[in-house]
């Protein structure tokens, strides 16, 4: 199905490179999420987010203030002009923000997952004019994040936005959430005219990670970002590792190095110079590997060793297809290139061992 769209537009939203969405994880108190707010609209952020219901993974955690909190969030618009947006996850949470004034929604990653809690939320936005903002779903399924933006448009919603917010895995050893930032692109390829917002927050779940998880989000292209902060982040009731203060958050944002499509072309030939220098390390080093497996081809021919020994080779297989998937890459790539490499190393030790 075509989605059908129409520009964000978003009253007081500068529409350059990125549109900031940023504020706490949850809204805990009216104290905290006053302060937040107005330390945010001093800096400029024209976007203010927090959770009013949470999905949390275990029971007996913050699961979020709920309605009462929808009035913090009036308060926030009434004295900062910010814009404010919640996640929704039932149509219930959808009613209460229309009625609330929340000014854009967006669909957490959980319910992303679900078909039937997207229908749900579309049946009930059904004939409302309010931007909604998708988050991918916690696995890596870009055919269900279109889905959920195909629910919502069928409803009659035509001002949508996507949030690459990462894709949840056993191995949490860098990101909380791995980027894979193959499938926002295979997105922004489907639907070029998406405007594609990325979480660093939930992505890295550490907030020295922020920072340089804004950038590459820019150097991508992605139109937005969206950015827990905090007034206090040690103290949040919620991910409270992954928040910024709002100084923290300006000064990332200061140091974003914003590169336009004109300058792309440059940018491009850089980024294939650079490539150039990778595939020459790679022959170097391959090159260098062949020389040590001819050394080692001449000690098995002087001690009478067979070419092939099996424990060794499936270590390898073992080790480098773990090392590979721990630096984003896929296992079976990595052993496929080490078969091939494998290959033509005992191709080589056969060449001594014959001599
Ligand atoms: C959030 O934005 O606070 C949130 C719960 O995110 P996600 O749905 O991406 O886990
Ligand atoms: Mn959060």
């Amino acid at each position: 199905m075509e989605l059908e769209l129409q520009p964000l537009a978003l009253p007081g939203v500068p529409e350059e490179r990125p549109i900031v969405i940023a504020g706490p994880c949850s809204a805990e108190t009216e104290e905290q999420v006053m302060s937040t707010a107005h330390s945010l609209a001093n800096r400029g952020t024209k976007i203010f987010r927090a959770g009013i219901w949470k999905p949390r993974t275990k029971p007996g955690g913050f699961e979020g203030i709920g309605v009462d909190g929808l009035a913090w969030m009036k308060r926030v618009k009434e004295e900062t002009g910010m814009l404010v947006s919640t996640e929704v996850a039932t149509a219930k949470h959808v009613y209460e923000c229309l009625k609330a004034g929340i000014d854009i929604l967006w669909i957490g990653a959980r319910t992303t997952a679900n078909p039937f809690a997207v229908q749900e939320i579309a049946d009930a936005l059904k004939g409302v004019d309010i931007p909604v903002l998708v988050k991918n779903p916690v696995n890596p399924d870009l055919e269900l994040w279109i889905g959920a933006l195909e629910r919502i448009n069928g409803a009659g919603l035509k001002r949508l936005g996507a949030i690459h917010r990462g894709f949840s895995s056993y191995d949490k050893k860098i990101y909380r959430n791995l980027p894979q930032w193959h499938i926002p692109i295979e997105l922004r390829r489907r639907i070029p005219e998406l405007p594609i917002f990325c979480d660093p927050s939930h992505i890295g779940g550490k907030r020295e990670l922020v920072a340089p998880l804004c950038q590459q989000a820019m150097d991508l292209g992605f139109d937005g970002l969206i950015v827990e902060s905090h007034c206090n982040p040690d103290a949040a009731w919620s991910d409270a590792s992954q928040q910024v203060t709002p100084d923290v958050l300006n000064y990332i944002l200061d140091l974003l190095v914003i590169r336009e499509g004109k300058q792309s072309t440059e940018s491009l030939s850089e980024l294939r110079n650079q490539i150039d220098e990778c595939d020459n390390q790679i022959i170097e080093v391959l090159a260098k590997r062949m020389r040590v497996c001819r050394e080692i081809g001449t000690f098995k021919k002087e001690h009478d060793m067979t070419i092939l020994q099996t424990g060794r080779y499936n270590e390898i297989l073992d080790k480098r297809g773990a090392q590979g998937a721990l630096c984003g890459m896929g296992s079976e790539f990595i052993k496929k290139v080490f078969e091939a490499i494998h290959e033509e190393s005992v191709r080589q030790q056969m060449e001594i061992i014959n001599k």
